[in-house]
């Protein structure tokens, strides 16, 4: 079973990957977590990716491409995957058809998660995180139980920058305008 989850921020393509990875009993295969997982490669790829991620710079998608083609050539996911993160741009999606195709692989289905602005702006906005071990809080749904202190280590948290009400919007923005060709 190879699915790809499509959806804006925030929309909860991370959750529900973990879920369905777990049913199928094949890997999440995220462009986020490749990414972490590569910079630790004392290898050419991963300094390459380093470079751009010390930079604060978006790595290229040829790059991506060439990562997510070593992931998925992988003996776990030789029965299958759940993508997140990845394609956000029609010609993502075909550069992977492409390497999919190479390796006598097909997409066999896509969820577009579907969430209404509003609710992820509440959603996004009440996100914060524990700058010590990472562990992420929503306010609203699963609020640490001292304010804004991590419930493991006590580290004051933290919101990121870009779930500001105004910079999420901008990100919603950017997701439709990315992405809305390739739910089409
Ligand atoms: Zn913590």
């Amino acid at each position: 079973m190879r699915i790809v989850l499509l959806g804006p921020p925030g929309a909860g393509k991370g959750t529900q990957a973990v879920r369905l990875a777990e049913t199928y009993a094949v890997p999440h295969v995220s462009t986020g977590d490749i990414l972490r997982f590569v910079v630790a490669w004392e290898t050419e790829i991963g300094k390459r990716a380093k470079s751009y991620m010390d930079e604060g710079e978006l790595v290229p998608d040829e790059l991506v491409l060439e990562l997510l083609r070593i992931r998925l050539a992988q003996e776990d996911a030789a029965s299958g995957f759940v993508m997140d993160g990845f394609p956000r741009t029609l010609p993502q999606a075909e550069a992977l058809d492409k390497i999919l195709a190479e390796i006598g692989q097909r997409i066999d289905g896509v969820i577009y998660l579907e969430v209404p602005d509003e609710l992820i702006v509440l959603r996004l906005s009440a996100r914060a995180s524990c700058p010590t071990c990472g562990r992420t809080y929503n306010l609203l749904a699963s609020p640490p139980k001292e304010d804004m202190r991590c419930d493991r280590d006590a580290s004051p948290l933290f919101q990121r920058d870009d779930d500001r009400p105004e910079v999420i919007q901008q990100r919603l923005n950017v997701f439709k305008r990315q992405t809305h060709p390739l739910i089409a």
